[in-house]
């Protein structure tokens, strides 16, 4: 049995996973804003540090972590905050806990990447070069003139792009850590119900098409990251797994 670390484990995609692992027997410790096992503010330098330190007085190996926490790029949403969230404080947990994952020996991050990045179009391109760059200010200097809506996307491609050109370094790879991310389509959670409640965006809550004819759970995307963690999947390395109902495949199908 292992140790996980679960950030945004509060609520749904994280709270299914942090569920789901504890089924299994493992041990999760939970990061988030409140009700978790370290209480900490992801989107601050002293928030990050705050929760890797929490982990660590709580163990010295982990097996593998899954920085779920995230906003959503709504009406009224602060799009810096989107950046700091999504991107660093997402990479602040999985490169904080580095030492940790190598010490577990065979472990594995799991990142939350988005089917936004294939299927909504016009995201800030800066925003996610900046963010690849390690450059937080300059990616919330290009985030702050655009908004929230083009800067998650940006983001979520971060992370994806990030995900696979880490992944085969030697520090990841290299050092029996997998990187690999998940791409969630449309999933029922506090997140969406944000969306379908906002006064521009809700009407393209369920734009987007689904071959299975519905959202998504939270627990169905809790599956497929505890593959990704397991063992099962140990000749994955910087995949990023689409997680949504067919809604990438419907509309980016091959031409002939
Ligand atoms: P959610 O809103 O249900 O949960 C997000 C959690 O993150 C909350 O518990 C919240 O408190 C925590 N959080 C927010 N800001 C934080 C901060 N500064 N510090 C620490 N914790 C913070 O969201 P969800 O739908 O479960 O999404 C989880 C992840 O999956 C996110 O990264 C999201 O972008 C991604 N995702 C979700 C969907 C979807 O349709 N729900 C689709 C694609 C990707």
């Amino acid at each position: 049995m292992g140790t996980y670390v679960i950030s945004g484990a509060a609520s749904g995609i994280g709270a299914a996973t942090a569920a789901l692992l504890r089924e299994q027997g493992h041990t999760v410790i939970t990061v988030d804003l409140r009700d978790a096992d370290v209480v900490a503010d992801l989107s601050t330098a002293q928030g990050r540090e705050d929760a890797v330190a929490g982990v660590r007085a709580r163990t010295g190996a982990v097996h593998g972590v899954v920085p779920c926490a995230g906003i959503a790029g709504l009406t009224g949403v602060d799009p810096e905050l989107v950046v700091s969230v999504n991107f660093f404080g997402a990479l602040a947990l999985v490169q904080g806990l580095r030492a940790e994952l190598e010490a577990a020996g065979g472990s594995s991050a799991v990142l939350l990447s988005s089917n936004s990045v294939t299927c909504q179009p016009g995201w800030n391109a800066e925003v996610a070069a900046a963010c690849l760059r390690g450059d937080e200010e300059g990616a919330r200097r290009a985030a702050a003139s655009s908004d929230a809506v083009a800067v998650y996307p940006a983001t979520k491609a971060a992370l994806a792009y990030w995900t696979r050109q880490e992944s085969v370094k030697e520090e990841w790879a290299g050092a029996g850590i997998r990187l690999n991310a998940v791409a969630p389509g449309m999933i029922d959670t506090a997140m969406t119900e944000g969306l379908r409640k906002d006064p521009k965006l809700g009407v393209f809550a369920d734009a987007y098409p689904s071959a299975l004819g519905r959202p998504g759970r939270p627990e169905e995307v809790a599956a497929t990251i505890s593959f990704l963690l397991s063992e099962a999947s140990s000749l994955i390395v910087g995949t990023v797994l689409f997680v949504d109902g067919g809604t990438d495949a419907i509309l980016h199908p091959l031409k002939p």
